[in-house]
């Protein structure tokens, strides 16, 4: 079991597995939320044992379309907890545990400020990696 908690503590939840995925988001609302580095669960794996009734929403406005959750008491950016989809982004940041795993790509890496610096070799993208 892994285990994700936010800042304070009054959000925690769990996940099965290790994740498959994590990427680096460098866009600008990424970045202002606090949540750049994020793993993609699959829902039947990830859930959301204290503080569900904590977790708020900023929901997105066209063209964006990922809403952010976030804990209600302490500001934690927690990602996408509340998603329908079979497979979506939570805070990377909110893991507990060391898990074994290592960044597999930047994107809206066009949008990173020049005091940030990319320090792994995983694969840089201008925007989303994986839309046509
Ligand atoms: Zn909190
Ligand atoms: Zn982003």
């Amino acid at each position: 079991m892994i285990n994700g908690s936010c800042c304070c503590g009054a959000v925690k939840f769990e996940l099965t597995e290790t994740p498959n995925m994590m990427g680096t988001c460098h866009c600008s609302r990424c970045r202002k939320v606090g949540a750049s580095t994020l793993i993609f669960v699959n829902s039947e794996t990830f859930q959301i044992t204290e503080g569900r009734e904590k977790i708020s929403t900023y929901k997105a406005e066209a063209p964006y379309k990922y809403n952010r959750c976030f804990c209600s008491i302490c500001g934690s950016a927690l990602g996408e907890v509340f998603s329908g989809e079979e497979s979506f982004p939570v805070s990377a940041n909110c893991i507990d545990d060391d898990i074994e795993i290592e960044n597999k790509f930047h994107e809206f890496v066009s949008e990173k400020p020049h005091w940030s610096h990319i320090g792994d070799t995983s694969k840089q993208f201008d925007e989303h990696p994986y839309e046509q």
